[in-house]
């Protein structure tokens, strides 16, 4: 286990800070009036790497002027490489830069934190045990849970790019058609059961044609953001078969605003658990791929303090990252940088580790107590969820940031 990076940013050396000089997330921001351009997260400030590029302090042909990360990703291993250990050495105690850099931060508490990619395509797996035996459990029993493929392929859907929206952004309750098991016909309505998913989102950085292995997947990973793949299960539950979820998914999903890169990650490296049944060749892992990162859920409702409902971790999935994005290449399809593929719902085996209110109140029957007195099975209007991660090292910890968002009443019916 590596330990802390000192750096003469002095509120990166706290044991507690999610950015210390290890981890330098990437993302994109704005102060008053000022249009969104890249920046490092270091401490409790933001480095402007747009205007020390645009001053010549650094060089990446222009690619951090572009208000995403797409154009910095797109250049390769060899530019990422370079630019972390530019600002890894720029910014670490007694570096001769410390003078020239001071003008280029910004207090986090300033500024306005945007979209760090422009999201090309949206792929969301179904890759944690617990959370498909959880699921599968109430809908078919516990001799059915798992259907016969899980254990062989990681399950997924394609979603949609439209509706990626960074933490901070409201989600609007979606209304949706809906069928209850005791109805005879549907109804249009607001979901009545919307509910959140507790995921990790890894952000494809080189694109691809054709098939790739699982150790040419895990290259091409630039970095991982939490998610949140917001879910009415209401609607889910009457239009999935047989083709998949499609509106249920749709309303938003929100990541966490920093890329905390793969490098950055690379301490923290884990192996997924043991195989159930053996994988094929393809889909082998060639090394530890997983990550151990600490995850937690909070909801608050409006005004009010929050309550932790889950706490697990991301080394519960069954499939890394580089075995769902190798996988998505086997048919040939093609992959974009500024892809996005969400892990699957993040459970842990005991009941306080379950990443979505589905498994948390078992389908409604089991409300959950919060601190404030009140109940809840599914999200209430005005409800803030909160998703955090931190990977723990020696004196030192990698957070993301944190992946909220607030639920707002339903827009009206249109007919
Ligand atoms: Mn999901």
């Amino acid at each position: 286990m590596t330990a802390l990076k000192p750096s003469w940013v002095a509120s990166a050396n706290s044991a507690d800070t999610p950015f210390p000089l290890n981890n330098l997330p990437y993302g994109v921001f704005s102060t008053d009036g000022t249009s969104p351009r890249c920046g490092v997260a270091i401490g409790d400030l933001v480095l402007d790497l747009a205007a020390m590029e645009g001053d010549g302090l650094l060089d990446c042909n222009g690619a951090l002027q572009t208000g995403s990360w797409n154009a910095f990703m797109a250049q390769g291993k060899d530019a990422w490489a370079r630019l972390r250990a530019q600002l890894t050495a720029m910014l670490a105690e007694g570096s001769a830069d410390q003078s020239r850099l001071t003008g280029y931060l910004v207090p986090l508490a300033q500024a306005k934190l945007h979209m760090p990619i422009s999201v090309t395509e949206y792929t969301d797996f179904y890759a944690g045990r617990n959370h498909a035996f959880n699921v599968g459990s109430m809908f078919r029993g516990p001799e059915n849970a798992l259907p016969p493929n899980w254990l062989h392929i990681p399950i997924g859907y394609n979603g949609r790019a439209s509706s990626v929206v960074v933490s901070g952004t409201p989600v609007v309750r979606p209304n949706g058609q809906i069928k209850g098991a005791n109805e005879d016909v549907p109804r249009f309505g607001p979901s009545q059961r919307f509910d959140l998913e507790l995921e990790m989102g890894a952000i494809v950085g080189q694109p691809s044609s054709g098939q790739i292995t699982v150790a040419e997947a895990f290259d091409n990973i630039f970095g991982y953001v939490l998610l949140n793949d917001w879910s009415a299960r209401d609607i889910q539950a009457w239009e999935y078969q047989p083709l998949g979820p499609f509106q249920a998914k749709a309303t938003a999903t929100t990541i966490s605003p920093w890329i905390v890169t793969a490098a950055a990650l690379e301490p923290f490296r884990t192996s997924t658990p043991e195989r159930e049944k053996p994988l094929l060749d393809y889909l082998a892992e060639p090394g530890p791929m997983l990550y151990d990162i600490a995850l937690e859920v909070a909801i608050a409702p409006a005004g009010k303090g929050e309550t932790i409902i889950s706490r697990t971790n991301y080394r519960e999935m069954y499939y890394s990252a580089a075995q769902q994005l190798a996988h998505h290449t086997t048919s040939g399809c093609p992959m974009r940088v500024g892809d996005l593929l969400g892990s699957g719902t993040i459970s842990g085996p005991t009941k306080e580790s379950r990443g979505s209110l589905l498994e948390l109140s078992w389908g409604g029957k089991e409300p959950l107590t919060l601190n404030t007195g009140e109940t809840r099975t599914f999200i209430e209007d005005g409800d803030t969820l909160t998703l955090r991660g931190v990977a723990k090292g020696d004196g030192y910890q990698i957070g993301f940031g944190d992946c909220a968002g607030q639920l707002v009443a339903a827009r009206p019916l249109r007919t």
